[in-house]
């Protein structure tokens, strides 16, 4: 178990596009374990594997709604429609008002590559939407109507 450093905005592994996961080794545990630590720790929502700087197609999600470990997570259908905030671990400080699907099905591995799928709605769907572009390059800050400092 190993806190990591989050890389901020500015960095360019943030708008990189992540690779597939194709083996199922420690590395990968060692991986999803300091994402959950790290995640945990900063007391976040969500933290996807380009935020400690490793180009891997790997989210975890932390919210009241459930845990999630999501390997090669895909969003194969979207629907209707909700507005909020939303902060960013590699953002400090800011938070932005963002419009994202208000339902999501998701396609994914758990860590041990079994399939998941599972349907997400409201703020898990928000969490899964944000996390999900991260694994493309995509920050909020590239879809949001308003940024604001956060206190
Ligand atoms: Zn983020």
């Amino acid at each position: 178990m190993a806190i990591r450093n989050i890389v901020q905005v500015g960095d360019s592994v943030l708008r990189k596009r992540c690779f597939e996961v194709t083996d199922i080794n420690d590395k990968l545990f060692q991986l999803i374990d300091d994402l959950r630590d790290t995640l945990i720790k900063e007391n976040g929502a969500g933290l996807a594997a380009p935020q400690v700087g490793i180009l891997k197609r790997v989210v975890v999600i932390n919210i009241p709604e459930g845990y999630y470990e999501l390997v090669n997570p895909v969003i194969t259908l979207s629907s209707g429609k909700q507005t909020d905030y939303e902060g960013c671990l590699s953002i400090r400080g800011k938070k932005g008002i963002v419009t994202r699907p208000n339902e999501v099905k998701v396609k994914a591995f758990d860590r041990n590559g079994k399939p998941i799928k599972f349907t997400a709605k409201g703020y898990l769907a928000r969490a899964v939407c944000h996390e999900l572009d991260h694994l493309d390059g995509v920050l909020y800050i590239d879809k949001a109507e308003s940024i604001e400092p956060e206190f």
